[in-house]
């Protein structure tokens, strides 16, 4: 065994029991679930401020405080909306829910349209593997119909294999119709190119949504929405085509838009609410009168879903594993930090966001408006949701490989005496699904330091039993709850390795970046 304790500043610098005893606090039902704009969010975030400066950092947010505001809007379609194709004669009535689920980006709180469809196949433009789904045609003001996911491969240098890539996921989509003018973005739902059922859409789609409040000048879809396959059949069925048609040519790399003849019609009213919340964010200075302008960054967000629809009786949801592990990692690292006696070259900065349940909602904010510029930010590692189940054997750090930090992360781990272990569900995107993905596709080099799969004196399937047993019973469940015989080892390794890490990449002298060909540049 390699002792890990003289590798860190000094014995003890990193504590389980203190890992312990914050996840104990913030999930506590006093916390009332961290639910954004409720008072037990608004207890958490003073809890974290309070306790970054106990340890000494230093206030990063707004006006000399620890708090950056976040603004942002609830948005919640009214199940009175409508969506209607028409052909010549014939058309086509949606249903709410049972049919189709779509909001309207503009914040407003009526939103209505009638404009032509056309069908963009998988709606990609990526000129690092030569597909374009638009091949030149003009988009703007109409509806583009499309399927999520990626054209299916099996070849690592095309698309990354049966990996999903970032053109895959849902929310490219909309991205890339907003970017070409369009008017709104309908997604026809499959089970295989969604990788989940309707009702997973249906679910998350039926209530109210956070987003970014919106700033003058910014644009908006009047429309993102999805509809079912069997409503698909129906839409495309006023073009004469059908759903299995359509997905064979999407897969086609001669692929062009299909003009549908089809004028879609939506009413889309909504209850539109502000919801102020905050990231919470501490600096500690760097010692490199010129490097410590440029910053390491910590984060786990803060954010569960507060007191919500009662299961079993419990209406708390306190979200131990999801996020306070990773909150009171954070917390621990910035105390490790602090006590230094030499402070690395560059600066750090920890970081706990908001809104991340409600889609990474915090961090994008922050990305957007960063409080140092991404190109003087190294780096982003992050925290979210780890096992507190024993000693870890492995680390799992997907999308380091992704970085010129891979080496060095690999170095780390091995003196750690710890595997590297891959991702265990590359098709299921989970790159693209925690916080530092807002930071990846603002340019900056991110990953997350995620949960162990394999434990010490534990039998091999125990990661992987952990894992289902917890997605399947407390995963956003009111369930997920603080047990007094949890083990913390596995985070106080998790800690010292990102500290390990960052502090490295804190005395480089070169910044770290993207390997060539990553979709996401500084
Ligand atoms: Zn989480």
């Amino acid at each position: 065994m390699i002792a890990v304790a003289p590798l860190l500043a000094q014995e003890g610098a990193i504590s389980a029991e203190r890992i312990r005893a914050d996840t104990r606090f913030l999930s506590s039902d006093l916390l009332e679930g961290r639910g954004v704009g409720q008072r037990g969010g608004q207890l958490a975030t003073e809890y974290i401020a309070t306790q970054l400066e106990l340890a000494g950092a230093r206030p990063a947010g707004a006006n000399g405080t620890y708090f950056q505001p976040v603004p942002l809007v609830g948005i919640e379609t009214s199940p009175a909306a409508t969506l209607t194709a028409s052909a010549g004669s014939k058309s086509v009535d949606f249903q709410w829910l049972d049919d189709f689920v779509a909001l309207s980006q503009t914040q407003q709180p009526d939103t209505r349209f009638e404009a032509d469809a056309v069908f963009v196949g998988h709606g990609i433009t990526a000129p690092e593997w030569k597909w374009d789904d638009f091949k030149g045609v003009d988009v703007s003001g109409k509806i583009i119909v499309l399927f999520t996911n990626e054209p299916s491969s099996n070849d690592p240098k095309f698309f990354d294999g049966p990996a999903l890539t970032y053109y895959g996921r849902w929310t490219y989509k909309y991205e890339e119709a907003l970017r070409r003018g369009a008017r709104g973005a309908i997604i026809i739902h499959t089970t295989p190119t969604a990788s989940y059922a309707w009702e997973v859409v249906r679910n998350s789609w039926g209530h109210e949504s956070p987003f970014v409040k919106l700033e003058p000048g910014d644009k908006a879809l009047s429309c993102q929405g999805w509809i079912t396959r069997e409503a698909g059949e129906k839409l495309l069925g006023l073009a004469g085509k059908t759903v299995d048609e359509m997905l064979a040519l999407s897969e086609k790399p001669d692929f062009k838009p299909i003009d549908l003849g089809i004028r879609i019609r939506a009413s889309l009213p909504a209850k539109i609410r502000n919801l102020d919340t905050r990231n919470v964010a501490a600096m500690i200075p760097g010692s490199d009168p010129k490097l410590k302008d440029e910053v390491v960054v910590f984060s786990a967000h803060w954010d569960h879903f507060g007191i919500g629809t009662p299961v079993n009786g419990d209406n708390i949801y306190n979200g131990a594993i999801d996020n306070a592990t990773g909150c009171a990692i954070l917390l621990e690292l910035a105390r490790a930090w602090a006590v230094l006696p030499q402070k690395p070259r560059r600066s750090a900065l920890f970081l706990s966001v908001t809104a991340e349940e409600g889609g990474l909602k915090g961090s994008e904010y922050y990305a957007s408006h960063p409080l140092v510029p991404a190109a003087r930010t190294a780096i982003d590692l992050n925290y979210d949701a780890l096992y507190p189940f024993g000693r870890a054997k492995d680390v799992v750090i997907t999308g380091a490989e992704r970085t010129t930090v891979w080496p060095l992360a690999q170095q780390i781990a091995r003196r750690m005496n710890l595997e590297v272990s891959p991702d265990a569900q590359p098709a299921a995107g989970h790159y693209f699904r925690s916080d530092h993905f807002s930071f990846a596709h603002a340019g900056i080099p991110a990953f997350s330091i995620g949960r162990a799969t394999q434990f010490a004196g534990k039998p091999a399937d125990f990661g992987e039993k952990a894992y289902q047993e917890y997605n399947s019973k407390h995963y956003h469940q009111p369930s997920d709850e603080f047990q007094a015989d949890w083990d913390f080892t596995a985070l106080q390794q998790a800690a010292e390795y990102g500290f390990l890490l960052g502090r490295e990449i804190a005395n480089q002298d070169k910044l770290p970046d993207w390997r060539p060909g990553e979709q996401f540049q500084r």
